[in-house]
């Protein structure tokens, strides 16, 4: 029965395996474990992250993902600076707390400028009360040093895989796609200070139930303070999109995520974990479903409508024709519908990080 490991308070690889494996009445009690341990330890609210996509230019070359450098059926864009700091005030004027910058990866020192000066702005013009959260690969620690000190104070980079043969199926093996670099980039960005988050595909090609459970344990093992974790989608224009047959069927990959964020919620329970939204092109209330399985965070697209579709990492994104006013009231909505409040105009730090640093100093 699994109601005798979904109440214990530490856990080995093996009770991990079987919440991941709950079904019917199992994944139920789960479930509600995962939830009633969020109440607990964080509360009801849920956390919201204006995320602006803004540029689709990257010199990377993932097997997943549609904006890969060699993908030449993606249009390229790059948002201004202006349009940048517009979004970020429309984040900070909606009462959102917290803003999100995302792109492809790029590593120069004009891009470096460019960010610090956009983090310097935007903290001037939202006289400092939005947190900003980054997301912009793997980068030098002196660059991710000078972003903090330019007022970053959360950083995402997910490991896609703690395994390190599944990480090489799934990029090229060559130096820009190196394992231990994206592992030491995390070391670097929990040493500066940052808020470090990081997070997994689920339901990869070659991946099995050890391996997620390993994920889990990478994240406990490495204190992370936030999580973003969604399942795997495939891109027609991407090499591993074209091997669809070693594939779950989506629907098995969505719940395979619910447990997984479920899971993570009772191994690691004051950390922040944010409803992707790759959730949200499986099912259409799947970021809702989440909050109610120990999600915390929901990061609405704030990106402008037009260039929405040219961010494209996966197949059915959800959203691609909206403006961000419309997001809103949709999602304050549904929100609502899962139980849980919005903490509008809170930074909605991570609680586990808050410990952290305490038990550091100590
Ligand atoms: N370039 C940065 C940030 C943008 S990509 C970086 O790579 O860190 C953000 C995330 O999108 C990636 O970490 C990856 O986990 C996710 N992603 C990319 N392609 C995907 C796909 N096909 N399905 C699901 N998630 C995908
Ligand atoms: Fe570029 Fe990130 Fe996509 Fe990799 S996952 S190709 S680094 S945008």
């Amino acid at each position: 029965m699994l109601e005798s490991i979904i109440n214990k308070t530490s856990f080995i690889k093996e009770d991990i395996v079987a919440m991941l494996s709950a079904q019917g009445d199992d994944q139920k009690a789960l479930f509600a474990k995962a939830k009633e341990i969020k109440e607990q330890e964080i509360g009801k609210k849920v956390y919201y992250r204006g995320l602006v996509e803004f540029s689709n230019i990257c010199e990377k070359n993932c097997l997943y993902c549609g904006i890969r450098k060699d993908n030449e059926n993606v249009e390229r864009f790059n948002l201004s600076d202006d349009a940048i700091i517009e979004a970020a005030k429309f984040a900070h004027k909606s009462n959102y707390g917290s803003f999100v910058m995302q792109s492809g990866e790029i590593m120069s020192p004009a891009f470096t400028n460019r960010i610090e000066n956009l983090l310097l702005t935007i903290k001037k013009e939202t006289n400092d009360e939005l947190g900003i959260t980054i997301s912009l690969g793997e980068q030098t620690e002196e660059t991710y040093q000078r972003w903090f000190n330019a007022g970053a104070h959360r950083y995402l980079l997910r490991i896609e895989s703690s395994s390190s043969d599944l990480y090489y199926k799934i990029h090229p093996e060559d130096k820009k796609h190196d394992f231990e670099s994206r592992l030491a980039c995390l070391k670097s960005l929990q040493k500066i200070g940052y808020q470090t988050g990081t997070g997994v595909m689920i339901g990869l090609p070659y991946q099995t139930l050890d391996d997620l459970a390993n994920d889990i344990l990478f994240m406990r093992n490495f204190d992370i303070d936030m999580v973003g974790m969604g399942p795997y989608i495939e891109h027609p224009d991407t090499p591993l999109g074209k091997h669809n047959e070693e594939l779950m069927p989506l629907i098995e990959r969505f719940n395979l995520a619910l447990r997984m964020i479920a899971t993570l919620r009772i191994v690691m329970r004051d950390i922040n974990i944010a409803a992707a939204t790759a959730l949200q092109a499986i099912d259409p209330i799947g970021r809702e479903k989440a909050v109610k399985v120990g999600a915390n965070i929901i990061m609405p697209n704030i990106t402008p409508g037009m260039y929405r579709n040219n961010y494209k990492l996966y197949n059915n994104k959800p959203c691609v024709d909206e403006e961000p006013q419309d997001c809103i009231t949709c999602l304050d909505i549904r929100i609502k519908l899962a139980d849980a409040s919005i903490g509008y105009g809170e930074w909605g730090d991570s609680k586990h990080f808050a410990r952290r640093r305490v038990t550091s100093i100590k």
